[in-house]
C-alpha cells in the first residue's frame, strides 16, 4: 500500500522534474544577480534527441523502445551522463537529470558538460539477449550524438557495466577499431577504472563523513537508513558498515528491511547477490519504503528514485543529515520545511558526484592509455569530494543560504563563467 503512495507522489513529481530544476536555477540566478538573456541561455538544454526503434524479442516478435539523449549546456566541455532504463523515464525527467549533471561537474570542477539518456523499458522483463539487442540499436539510433570528445554515457538507474560494455562494443564497431574512451562504468577488463563501481558510494560515504562532522557528529557509532540497494545503495551500505557506522535499515523497490540493532551488511550483500533481493535476509523486520525514510536515524541515504521526500513526508523526516545520492529526491516544498527543522541535506549535486569524478578519471586513464592502481583512484576521488563540500559549505555560508543553493551558487556561476568567456556563436 505505502509503495504506492510512493509510487504515486513519484508520478507527480515526474511531470515537473524539470519545472523543478528550472526553479532551483532561478533561485540560484537571483543570489548570483545573473543576467536575464544569460538565464534564458541556461535554463534550455542545448540539443534533445527523440528515437523510436524496433528491437527483435526471444519469441520471434519486434517491439519498438522509445529513448532520449539531451544535452544541456556545453560550455565546459563534453557531455557526461548516465543512461537509464527504466519504466517511467521521460524527455522531462531526462532533460531535469541533464542540467542536474551541468551544475554536478561544475560544483566538483571536472570539465564537463551534462547530458542524461534513457529508454523506456523495464529491464527486469527483458532478457539477456533482448537487453544486449535494444542497447545496441538505442546507441545505434544516438551514435550521432555520442564519442568521447562530444558525449560520454555511464550507468544509471537500470543499466550497469554489462551495458556500458556493450556500448563501447557497438561504437567500436561502427568506428572499425576500439574506442574505450566512449564510455565509462565499463568493467576492468576492457578500459574500465579501478574503483569506478563504488565511487558514488565512495563519494556518498564522505560526505555523510564530513557532515556529521560539521553538525559535530562522526560516523563511527551513527545510525543509517539507506532507501535502494542497486549499485549506488549497496555500495554506500558496504562503505559505511566499514567506516564504523550502524545501517539499521536498506529498501529495494519491493520494500525494505529495519533492525535497530543493525543490519549485518556482508551477510545482507550476500543474500542480495544470491537471491537478487533483500527480503531474504532473516535477522530483521519489514518495512515500507515510505516507513524507512521516516526512521529516526543520523543519517538518511535516498539512493533510489527523485521525488520521494515531499512536502507530504518532510515534516515526519527524523534524520539529523540527509546525503542525497539520488539524483533530486527531495522536492523544493521539502527542502524548505527540512530547512525550518534544522536537517542538514547534503544536495545530490554535490553528494552523489563521486560517480562522475572516477568516471572522469577513467576517461582520462582511457585517452591515455595508462591505468591507476584503485588506491590512487580512491584518494584523489576522497579529495576531490573533501575539497567540493568545503567549498559548498563556505559558499552557503557566505550568503546564507542552505548547502543545495550553495552548490547552486558554484555551478551555475562556473558555467555561466564558461558561456559568457566563450561567447555567442557567430
Ligand atoms: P540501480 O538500478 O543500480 O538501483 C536502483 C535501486 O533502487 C534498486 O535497489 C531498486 O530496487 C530501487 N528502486 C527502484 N525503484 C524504486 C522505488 N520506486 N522505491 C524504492 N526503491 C526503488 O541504480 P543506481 O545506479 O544505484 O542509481 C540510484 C540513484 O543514484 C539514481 O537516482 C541515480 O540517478 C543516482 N546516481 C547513480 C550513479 C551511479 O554511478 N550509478 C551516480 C550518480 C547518481
Amino acid at each position: 500500500m505505502a509503495q504506492t503512495i510512493i509510487e504515486r507522489e513519484r508520478h507527480t513529481e515526474e511531470s515537473s522534474a524539470y519545472a523543478i530544476a528550472i526553479r532551483q536555477l532561478e533561485t540560484a540566478a537571483h543570489y548570483l544577480n545573473l543576467d536575464r538573456s544569460l538565464l534564458e541561455v541556461l535554463k534550455h538544454p542545448r540539443r534533445e534527441l527523440i528515437v523510436n526503434f524496433p528491437v527483435k524479442m526471444d519469441d520471434g516478435s519486434i517491439r519498438v523502445f522509445t529513448g532520449y539523449r539531451v544535452h544541456h549546456n556545453p560550455a565546459r566541455g563534453p557531455a557526461k551522463g548516465g543512461i537509464r532504463y527504466h519504466p517511467e523515464v521521460t524527455l522531462d525527467e531526462t532533460r531535469a537529470l541533464a542540467m542536474w549533471m551541468t551544475w554536478k561537474c561544475a560544483v566538483v570542477n571536472i570539465p564537463y558538460s551534462g547530458a542524461k539518456g534513457g529508454v523506456v523499458c523495464d529491464p527486469k522483463r527483458l532478457s539477456v539477449h533482448e537487453l544486449e539487442n535494444l542497447t545496441r540499436r538505442y546507441i545505434t539510433e544516438i551514435s550521432m550524438l555520442i564519442g568521447p570528445e562530444s558525449d560520454i554515457p555511464a550507468p544509471d538507474v537500470g543499466t550497469n557495466p554489462q551495458v556500458m560494455a556493450w556500448i563501447m562494443d557497438t561504437y567500436s564497431m561502427h568506428k572499425g577499431y576500439t574506442v574505450p574512451a566512449v564510455v565509462t562504468g565499463k568493467p576492468i577488463a576492457i578500459g574500465g577504472s579501478e574503483g569506478r563501481l563504488e565511487a558514488t558510494g565512495r563519494g556518498v560515504t564522505v560526505m555523510a563523513h564530513e557532515a556529521l562532522k560539521q553538525i559535530g557528529s562522526q560516523l563511527e557509532g551513527a545510525t543509517v537508513a539507506i532507501q535502494g540497494f542497486g549499485n549506488v545503495g549497496s555500495a554506500t551500505a558496504k562503505l559505511m558498515h566499514q567506516a564504523g557506522a550502524k545501517v539499521v535499515a536498506i529498501s529495494d523497490v519491493r520494500g525494505g528491511i529495519y533492525n535497530p540493532n543493525g543490519l549485518n551488511i556482508p551477510a545482507l550483500l550476500h543474500c542480495a547477490g544470491r537471491d537478487g533481493c533483500i527480503q531474504a535476509y532473516r535477522d530483521a523486520e519489514p518495512i515500507t519504503n515510505e516507513e524507512l525514510l521516516e526512521l529516526p536515524c543520523d543519517v538518511l541515504v535516498p539512493a533510489a528514485l527523485h521525488g520521494v521526500i515531499t512536502g507530504h513526508n518532510a515534516e515526519r523526516i527524523k534524520a539529523r543529515v540527509i546525503v542525497e545520492a539520488a539524483n533530486g529526491p527531495v522536492t523544493p516544498d521539502a527542502d524548505e520545511i527540512l530547512d525550518d527543522k534544522g536537517v542538514l541535506v547534503v544536495p545530490d549535486i554535490l553528494a552523489n558526484a563521486g560517480g562522475v569524478i572516477v568516471s572522469y578519471f577513467e576517461w582520462v586513464q582511457d585517452l591515455q592509455a595508462f591505468f591507476w592502481e584503485e588506491e590512487e583512484v580512491n584518494r584523489k576521488l576522497e579529495k576531490a569530494m573533501r575539497r567540493s563540500y568545503e567549498h559548498v559549505a563556505q559558499t552557503a555560508e557566505q550568503n546564507k543560504v542552505n548547502m543545495r543553493m550553495g552548490a547552486y551558487i558554484i555551478g551555475v556561476k562556473r558555467v555561466a563563467e564558461a558561456t559568457t568567456i566563450r561567447g555567442i556563436y557567430p
